[in-house]
């Protein structure tokens, strides 16, 4: 069977239903999370459905019984990451599953961002686990910028430290997506993708296109990075995320979540979700 770890969270339930888009059949998909109750709705629909936390190892390995593949979503309890992180590969290493596919971070080899570095060292513990992986390296979520849509139009404005950096973001349907494809396709051990939208975007072309959309002028406002700090707190981040934020925009700015070679598009075989596709869909709901 094909494991989903976090299949709680966003990124995991969209996972799910990209394979059983592709036609997964009856027993092959275990959706493995913690706060199990909010897959009440899969249970029965060719998904089975267990209880696992990754800090209680029994129930990893419970969780990873009879896995041939498995898809570890990486934890979002920043700080925790990687030791939550080995105790999924070693019990993987201890099933034998012939393929383990990390959601990790766009350019891992190269990238200085904060964020980046539990997923360096989790790239590290899974060479050295002798387990068969691939890496999917995540640029940022579309939905990071829509998600914030009435919030933006709220204040007339976005904020941060990212300068003209471009980002290539992509939607989560489709990173979940090309994750679905890298599970059921033959010979993925030992691939490395650089996954992110064709289109990359500076906050100005955010900005604009926000504009363009709903009719209200946007602007953006580049903040040195303390002040922008200082705007996060102010509206309620704790301080160890504002600053993680923070540092992922001079990330953005040096080009850390730039992705050019077009992986995403080859894995889902079609043009990626745009940034104006996106904005688009969030305005239709958010006015
Ligand atoms: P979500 O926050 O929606 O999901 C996080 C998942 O991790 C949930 O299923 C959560 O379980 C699970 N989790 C956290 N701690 C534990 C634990 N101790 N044991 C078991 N499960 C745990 O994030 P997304 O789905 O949107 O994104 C997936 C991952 O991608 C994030 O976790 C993060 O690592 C990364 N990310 C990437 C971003 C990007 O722009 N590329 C942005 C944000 C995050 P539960 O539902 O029980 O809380």
């Amino acid at each position: 069977s094909i494991v989903i770890t976090g299949a709680t969270g966003q990124l995991g339930r969209l996972v799910i239903e990209a394979l059983l888009d592709r036609g997964v059949p009856a027993g092959g998909i275990v959706a493995a999370g913690r706060s199990i109750g909010k897959l009440a709705d899969l249970a029965g629909h060719r998904v089975k459905v267990i209880s696992m936390d990754y800090e209680d190892a029994a129930s990893v390995a419970r969780a990873l019984k009879g896995a041939s593949r498995i898809l570890l979503i990486s934890s979002s309890e920043v700080g925790q990451r990687v030791e939550q992180h080995r105790t999924v590969i070693e019990a993987a290493r201890d099933e034998g599953v012939e393929l383990l596919a990390y959601t990790s971070i766009a350019n891992a080899d190269t990238t200085g961002m904060k964020l980046a570095a539990e997923h360096q060292a989790t790239e590290s513990i899974l060479v050295e686990s002798g387990v068969p992986f691939a890496l999917l390296r995540n640029s940022w979520y579309l939905e990071n910028y829509t998600g914030q849509l009435s919030v933006t139009l709220a204040q007339g404005a976005l904020a941060g430290s990212a300068g003209n950096g471009k980002v290539s973001a992509a939607s989560r349907a489709d990173y979940a997506n090309a994750a679905a494809a890298v599970l059921l396709a033959e010979d993925q051990a030992g691939k490395v993708y650089e996954l992110g939208g064709d289109e990359s975007f500076t906050m100005n072309d955010l900005a604009a296109e926000i504009t363009a959309v709903s009719g209200q002028t946007i602007i953006y406002k580049d903040l040195p990075v303390d002040d922008y700090i200082g705007l996060l707190t102010g509206v309620g981040v704790p301080e160890s995320f504002a600053h993680i934020l923070a540092d992922s925009d001079l990330g953005i700015a040096r080009g850390d979540l730039l992705v050019t070679g077009g992986d995403l598009r080859r894995l889902i075989g079609r043009q990626a979700t745009s940034l104006s596709q996106a904005v688009r869909s969030a305005a239709a709901r958010a006015l």
